[in-house]
C-alpha cells in the first residue's frame, strides 16, 4: 500500500498536506531542542562545578577556566537557537543554527570532561536528535562541524577533545568515520519516514476530495429531493384543479342541473380541463426523454404558413375568451416549405403563444413570423410579443430551467409547471437555433426563436398579397358532429377499452356512420371478414390479437380497405411501425374527435374541407379568393393537381416507387398551402405506402385522391 502510494504523483492538494505537516514537525522540533539547549547549558555548568570548579597555583586557588568557558561559551551557544527558536519557528535559518549549535554543545561537554570518551556519545545522541527534523540534509553541517573540530582540536590541542596529549595523526577521521556510519543509518530512517508522511499526505488528499464529493453528492441529492417534493406538491396541484373540474361538473351533468346553455358551458370546463391534464402528460414524457437524451426531432419539408395557422386557430378561442386580440403577420415573403420538424415547431409556438396570452389580461398577443435569408444559412425567425405582465430582469434565465417558474406567486395565480419553456429550449436548440426573451415587468414579453429552414434555393415563396391576407384572416370555429357526413359509411371499430368504444362510436354514429365493435384483434378479423365495411378503425394495443397482427392478417386476406391505427404509443416510430404492418393511416390517443371526424371523412372518400362539404359536394380551397393573386394562385394549382394526380396513377401501375413517393410529397407539401387541407392526410399516407412499397395500400389511397379532385376540379376553374 504504502510502496504503491509512495509512486503515485503529489497531487497540489497533497503536497501542501506535506509542507504543512512539515512544518508542523520543524516548528515542535525547534521547541524540543530549545528546551535541550537550556538542560545542556546548565549540564555544562554543572559538570565544570563538579569536575573542576577550581585551579591552583599554589595554595592559591581561583574558579578554573572551565567553568567560565561554561557559562560564557555555553550560554553563548544557547542563547542564539533559543531565540531563534522563539522568534522564527520553522524557519530553515533556526534548524540549521541549532543543528550546528547542538554538536558545538558536544564539543564544549568533551573539553570540560577533559576528552572523555565517553562524552563523545553526546554527538551521536545529538545527531539522533536532530533527525527527528526528518530533514537529511541537516545532517550535513553538524558532521562537517564534528570532523573539523576533531581535526583542529587533534592537531593543537588534543588532550581537549581526545583525553591524551599525542594521539595518532589519523584519530579524528576515525572519529568522523563512525559519525558517517550514524548518518548513513539515520538517512536511511529519514528517507524511510518522508516516504511514509508522503503517502499519508497523499491518502490524506484522497480521502478529504473523496468526503468533499460526498458531501457534494449529498447536496445534490437533498437539492434533488426538494426539488422532487416541491414538483410533486406542484404537480399534485396541477393534476387536482383540472380533475375536480371534470368530477365536479361531470357529477352536476348527472344530476342534470341547469339549463342547457349553462350544461354547454360545464361540458366546456370538462373538456378543457382533459386537455389540460393531457398537455401535462406530454410535458412530463418530453422532459424525461430530454433527461434520458432521447430527444429527437426530426427533419422534414412541411409548410411553416400552416403550423402558424393551426396554431391560431387552436389559441383562438382563448384570447377571445380574454378579449385579447391574437395576431399573426409575415414580415417577409413566406417560403412554401422548409425543412424542420413539423410537431416540434407547431408545440414550441403553442408553448410561446399560450404563455403570451396566459399572462396577459388586456392588449394583443403578436406572432410576427420571418425567414432570415442573412448568414450562411437560411433561418426562420418567430418573434412573440405580448402586453402582458412582463418578467423581472433577474428571473429571465431562470425560466428555461425545468420546474421554475419566475415568481411563485405566478404558480398560485396563473398556475403551469414550469416546464413548457424549458421544453421549447431543448427543441429549439435540437432544430438548430436558439430562443431569447426580452421583457420589461408590467409591460409585456417577446420571445424569439430561430430555427434553421434547410436550403431555400429551389423553395417557391408564396406571394406578398398572401401575407398581407394572413395577417387578418381568421380561423373558423369548431364544428358540430352534424356538419359532418358520414351517412353511407359503414365503419368497424375494434377497440378494447370500453370507454374508447363507447366514445368513438357515439361521436361516428352522431356523424351518420354505422358502428360496428369488436373487442379484439381476432373478432375484428372475423367481422371484417364477413361483413362489408368502408373502414376499420384499430386499436393496437390489445388482448388475444394486437392490432398489427390483425392488420397483417387483414392484408394478408386481400383486404384493401383503409385501416386507421389508434395508439397512445405519441412516439417516433410508431407510425412507421403500424403502416408497415398495413395500416393506411394513424390516430394518436387521447382522440381528438376533429381530427377522428376529419380522417374518417377523407378516408371513406368524403373529405371535410375547411367548409365541411356534404358528401360528393365540390370542395372550395380556404384561401381568399375573392383576391385575384390568391384566385390565380389557387387556379394554377388545381390545373396541376388533375395532371400530378394521373402520373401518380401511372407510376403507381409501373411500380415506380420512387416516383410516387415524390409526387406525393409535392402534394403533400402544396395541397394545404393552397386551402386544400384535405389533400394533405392522403397524400402524405400516400408517400408512405410508396416508401414502403405497399400496393394494396396506395391503391386505396389513391382512389381516395382521385374521389377529391374531380371535386376539386368541379369549381375551381
Ligand atoms: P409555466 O407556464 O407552466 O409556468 P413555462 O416554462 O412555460 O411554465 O414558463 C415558466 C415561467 O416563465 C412562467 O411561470 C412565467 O413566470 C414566465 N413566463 C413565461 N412566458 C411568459 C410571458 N409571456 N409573460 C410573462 N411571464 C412569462
Amino acid at each position: 500500500m504504502i510502496g504503491r502510494s509512495a509512486s503515485l504523483p503529489l497531487t497540489p492538494d497533497a503536497a501542501a498536506l506535506l509542507a504543512e505537516q512539515r512544518l508542523q514537525i520543524y516548528r515542535r522540533t525547534d521547541r524540543m531542542f530549545a528546551g535541550l539547549m537550556l538542560l545542556q547549558w546548565a549540564a555544562a555548568v554543572g559538570g565544570a562545578i563538579w569536575l573542576s570548579p577550581k585551579t591552583w597555583a599554589g595554595t592559591t586557588s581561583s574558579i578554573h577556566p572551565h567553568l567560565w568557558l561554561a557559562i560564557v561559551f555555553g550560554g553563548i551557544l544557547c542563547s542564539l537557537p533559543v531565540a531563534l527558536a522563539g522568534f522564527a519557528p520553522g524557519k530553515t535559518l533556526t534548524r540549521y543554527t541549532i543543528a550546528v549549535a547542538q554538536v558545538l554543545f558536544s564539543s564544549l561537554l568533551i573539553h570540560i570532561t577533559g576528552g572523555r570518551i565517553e562524552t563523545h556519545f553526546h554527538i551521536f545522541g545529538s545527531l539522533a536528535f536532530l533527525a527527528a527534523y526528518r530533514d537529511w540534509k541537516l545532517l550535513i553541517p553538524p558532521t562537517i562541524v564534528v570532523a573539523v573540530d576533531h581535526l583542529v582540536r587533534g592537531l593543537f590541542w588534543p588532550e581537549s577533545v581526545f583525553g591524551v596529549l599525542a594521539p595518532s595523526q589519523w584519530r579524528w577521521l576515525e572519529h568522523a568515520g563512525w559519525v558517517l556510519f550514524e548518518d548513513v543509518f539515520l538517512i536511511i530512517s529519514i528517507s524511510q519516514s518522508v516516504r511514509e508522511m508522503r503517502t499519508r499526505a497523499i491518502q490524506t488528499a484522497q480521502l478529504r476530495s473523496n468526503h468533499a464529493q460526498l458531501q457534494q453528492a449529498k447536496e445534490l441529492a437533498e437539492e434533488a429531493n426538494a426539488s422532487k417534493s416541491a414538483f410533486l406538491a406542484n404537480m399534485s396541484h396541477e393534476i387536482r384543479t383540472p380533475l375536480t373540474g371534470i368530477l365536479g361538473f361531470t357529477e352536476v351533468l348527472r344530476r342534470d342541473v341547469g339549463s342547457v346553455e349553462q350544461q354547454e358551458k360545464y361540458l366546456d370546463t370538462i373538456q378543457s380541463s382533459g386537455q389540460h391534464l393531457l398537455t401535462l402528460i406530454n410535458d412530463i414524457l418530453d422532459l424525461s426523454k430530454i433527461e434520458a437524451g432521447r430527444m429527437e426531432c426530426e427533419r422534414i419539408a412541411c409548410s411553416p404558413h400552416e403550423i402558424l395557422s393551426d396554431v391560431l386557430s387552436v389559441l383562438r378561442v382563448r384570447a377571445q375568451e380574454k378579449a385579447i386580440r391574437l395576431e399573426c403577420e409575415w414580415t417577409t415573403p413566406v417560403p412554401e416549405t422548409i425543412v424542420t420538424d413539423p410537431a416540434r415547431l407547431r408545440q414550441l409556438l403553442m408553448n410561446l403563444a399560450a404563455n403570451a396570452i396566459k399572462f396577459t389580461e388586456s392588449g394583443h398577443v403578436l406572432i410576427r413570423a420571418a425567414v432570415d435569408p442573412v448568414g450562411p444559412e437560411p433561418r426562420l425567425v418567430c418573434e412573440v410579443e405580448d402586453t402582458g405582465i412582463g418578467i423581472a430582469p433577474e428571473c429571465l434565465e431562470r425560466i428555461f430551467q425545468p420546474f421554475d417558474q419566475a415568481d411563485n406567486s405566478i404558480t398560485r395565480r396563473y398556475g403551469g409547471t414550469g416546464l413548457g419553456l424549458a421544453i421549447s429550449r431543448h427543441i429549439v436548440r435540437e432544430l438548430g437555433g436558439e430562443i431569447s426573451v426580452e421583457s420589461e415587468p408590467g409591460r409585456g414579453s417577446t420571445f424569439r426563436i430561430t430555427l434553421e429552414t434547410g436550403p431555400l434555393d429551389d423553395v417557391p415563396f408564396m406571394e406578398e398579397a398572401f401575407c398581407e391576407a394572413f395577417r387578418s384572416r381568421t380561423s373558423g370555429s369548431k364544428s358540430d358532429f352534424q356538419s359532418y357526413s358520414l351517412t353511407s359509411a359503414r365503419i368497424l371499430l375494434v377497440e378494447d377499452g370500453e370507454t374508447n368504444r363507447q366514445l368513438i362510436s357515439l361521436v361516428l354514429s352522431e356523424a351518420g356512420a354505422s358502428v360496428v365493435c369488436a373487442t379484439n384483434g381476432q373478432e375484428g378479423v372475423e367481422i371484417a371478414t364477413d361483413g362489408t365495411f368502408d373502414l376499420i378503425l384499430m386499436d393496437m394495443q390489445m388482448p388475444v390479437m394486437d392490432g398489427y397482427t390483425a392488420a397483417r392478417t387483414l392484408r394478408a386476406a386481400g383486404c384493401e380497405l383503409p385501416i386507421i391505427a389508434l395508439t397512445a404509443h405519441a412516439m417516433r416510430g410508431d407510425r412507421e411501425k403500424c403502416l408497415q404492418a398495413g395500416c393506411s393511416g394513424f390516430l394518436s390517443k387521447p382522440v381528438q374527435i376533429d381530427q377522428l371526424l376529419d380522417t374518417v371523412q377523407t378516408a371513406v372518400g368524403e373529405p371535410a374541407s375547411g367548409s365541411r362539404t356534404e358528401s360528393g359536394d365540390p370542395i372550395v380551397s380556404t384561401l381568399p379568393l375573392e383576391l385575384p393573386a390568391f384566385r390565380r394562385i389557387v387556379d394554377e394549382f388545381v390545373l396541376k393537381l388533375a395532371d400530378r394526380v394521373n402520373e401518380m396513377q401511372i407510376a403507381y401501375e409501373a411500380s415506380e416507387w420512387d416516383e410516387l413517393a415524390s409526387l406525393a410529397h409535392w402534394l403533400k407539401g402544396s395541397g394545404g398551402t393552397v386551402g386544400f387541407d384535405c389533400l394533405t392526410a392522403p397524400a402524405q399516407n400516400l408517400e408512405q405506402h410508396a416508401k414502403q412499397k405497399n400496393a394494396a395500400a396506395v391503391h386505396t389511397t389513391l382512389l381516395e385522391l382521385h374521389s377529391l379532385v374531380d371535386r376539386i376540379a368541379g369549381v375551381a376553374v
